[in-house]
């Protein structure tokens, strides 16, 4: 099902898209066995990254976002590429907060102050990287930041998680509206006034109403037209040879050394937490080739 669609609206002015984000923050949360904590602020990341994929225009681009934080969620890193596949995790999964003062995930406080860096490999010779300071660490504001002094990009970016009482994700999604260069200010001005009022995501979401409803509403222009829709995924794309890497960047002592110790050196993705297994003769043999 596509989940995930692009917008024109104001006469091709303004550009917006959103994403309905609820099966996969779940499944993300699935394979880490994310508290509810680390499942929103993870979550909140993957859900921005899966829509800057959106603009990736080649195949093979790649896109990766981090989000070095000094709370006790430590880093957050979530990976894409144009095909809409991504994959995240985040340092201390476990990490759960008191709410805040709104009765709402701490998010803010999980991951502190620090950095949000995007890395666009997009087939130059160098990828482009993009950084600026956490304003926040709600992420939304966080982006909506990064967008206006990385990019100059003046953004408009709502994101969210709910979590139901049944530790289910009931509603996860996000938005982002950016008036193009030739926007006229009224129009700016506009779509700041309305997003200043405008519930959270996860409460619109929630009342059912869907992407096409929520953009309508959010751009105030009636007429949006739907310019691209696509589905998301959650995809690894660890392979045995990347860990034999990995290994061999350890070092063929160190390596040994665990192997030996252990009978056996067990490495385990860190996105996907698949494991790979490998015996003293074969952590040798890494290293004879
Ligand atoms: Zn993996």
């Amino acid at each position: 099902m596509n989940n995930i669609k692009k917008y024109l609206a104001y006469d091709k002015s303004v550009r917006a898209m959103g994403i309905d984000a609820t099966e996969i923050v779940q499944e993300i949360r699935d394979t880490h066995n994310l508290s509810n904590l680390a499942t929103a602020a993870l979550g909140r990341v993957m859900i921005v990254s899966a829509m800057i994929a959106s603009t990736l225009k080649n195949q093979e681009d790649r896109l990766t976002v981090q989000v070095k934080g000094d709370g006790p969620l430590g880093n957050i890193v979530v990976c894409a590429n144009a095909k809409l596949e991504l994959k995240g995790y985040i340092d201390s999964p476990e990490v759960e907060l008191p709410l805040n003062s709104e009765g709402k995930l701490d998010v803010s406080k999980g991951i502190g102050l620090g950095n949000l860096t995007v890395i666009k490999d997009i087939g130059l010779k160098e990828p482009y990287i993009g950084t600026c300071e956490l304003l926040s660490g709600e992420i939304g504001d966080d982006f909506a930041y990064y967008f206006n002094v990385s990019e100059q990009t003046p953004s408009v970016v709502s994101v969210g998680v709910l979590i139901g009482k049944d530790g289910k994700v009931e509603k996860a999604g996000g938005y982002i509206i950016q008036p193009l260069p030739d926007c006229e200010d009224s129009i700016i001005d506009k779509l700041e006034s309305i997003n200043m009022k405008l519930p959270s995501m996860t409460e619109l979401m929630k009342k059912g109403r869907n992407i096409d409803d929520i953009l309508q509403n959010a751009t105030g222009d009636k007429k949006i037209e739907t310019v691209y829709e696509n589905s998301t995924a959650i995809k690894c794309d660890c392979s045995l040879k990347r860990i034999e890497n990995t290994i061999i960047a350890l070092g063929k002592e160190e390596a040994l050394k665990i192997a030996k110790e252990n009978g056996i050196l067990e490495l385990s993705c860190n996105f996907c937490n698949k494991k790979y297994r490998f015996n003293v003769e074969e952590v040798e043999k890494l290293f004879s080739k």
